[in-house]
């Protein structure tokens, strides 16, 4: 009787091995060909909440339209990956402009700091 009890331990304990080989086996078959999340490379951040992408823990292709124009774009994965874990933006931004319209507007913010800076160089030496 006592052998049995053991052998239904055994069988039980059998099962939830078996159970967490499938569980780890379907993670990696959805994880293959993905670009991979590696969540100690984000910027830390002080949320109570945990962004999509990590709980999947890959990427996936995002469209979204420029909101400068309105064209329609796609954020690929690999690019969200050099975003988050190697230009450390925010975990919460997402693209917002197309590459055409993110490049007109660095240029004018470049061009309106460099005004400023002139501009107050200009009242220091008026001073
Ligand atoms: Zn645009």
């Amino acid at each position: 009787m006592k052998r049995k009890r053991a052998s239904k331990v055994e069988l039980a304990a059998k099962r939830a091995a078996l159970s967490a080989r499938r569980v780890a086996a379907h993670e990696a078959a959805l994880l293959r060909g993905r670009t991979k999340v590696n969540a100690a490379l984000l910027k830390p951040d002080n949320s109570y909440s945990t962004p999509d992408y990590v709980l999947r823990g890959y990427y996936l292709d995002v469209p979204f339209s420029c909101k400068d124009c309105g064209k329609a774009e796609v954020w690929r994965d690999t690019q969200q990956k050099w975003w988050y874990e190697t230009a450390k933006g925010g975990v919460w931004t997402t693209a917002t402009r197309c590459r055409a319209c993110r490049r007109r507007e660095r240029e004018r913010v470049a061009e309106a700091r460099r005004v400023s800076l002139e501009g107050k160089a200009k009242k220091k030496n008026i001073k």
